[in-house]
């Protein structure tokens, strides 16, 4: 298969490796947002959190922890921004699974998450129902 980041997370391409355990890595994104802008892989391939089998997911979670640890004691940031761009519209450009760890700085000119959208066009109720139906 042809995907960058199983290359990358089995060493068959160079990477900034900042971490390793037996089911992630966690690597300097080349185009960092914030010093200290991490990826973190799972070295299997999956395209979306949905197909991480359930007993798997909370090792890259564990994963994000410990990464977020070491850059909270070694970059000493305000806070961070995580999260996952999940599909094409999202702004998921590899289709390999990957969350982003990024340090923030009080004066970064950042926003919250929540921040990147604006489309609510249903009640809160209606969605509910939706969801719940
Ligand atoms: P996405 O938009 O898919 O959530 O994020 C992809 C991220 O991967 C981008 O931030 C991009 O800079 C990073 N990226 C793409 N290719 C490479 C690569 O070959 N090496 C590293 N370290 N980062 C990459
Ligand atoms: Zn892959």
């Amino acid at each position: 298969m042809d995907c960058i980041f199983c290359k990358i997370a089995h060493k068959e391409i160079p990477s900034h490796l900042i971490y390793e355990d037996v089911s992630a890595v966690g690597i300097l994104d080349i185009h960092p947002r914030t010093p200290g802008h991490v990826l973190v892989l799972p070295k299997a391939h999956v395209v979306s959190i949905k197909e991480v089998p359930s007993e798997s997911v909370g090792d890259i979670f564990l994963a994000v922890k410990n990464i977020t640890t070491l850059l909270e004691e070694k970059l000493k940031p305000d806070g961070f921004t995580i999260g996952i761009n999940h599909g094409e519209i999202a702004g998921q450009e590899v289709p390999h699974l990957h969350v982003h760890i990024m340090p923030r700085w009080r004066d970064d000119g950042g926003g919250c998450i929540q921040s990147i959208v604006q489309y609510q066009k249903e009640s809160v109720e209606e969605i509910k129902k939706k969801i719940l139906s």
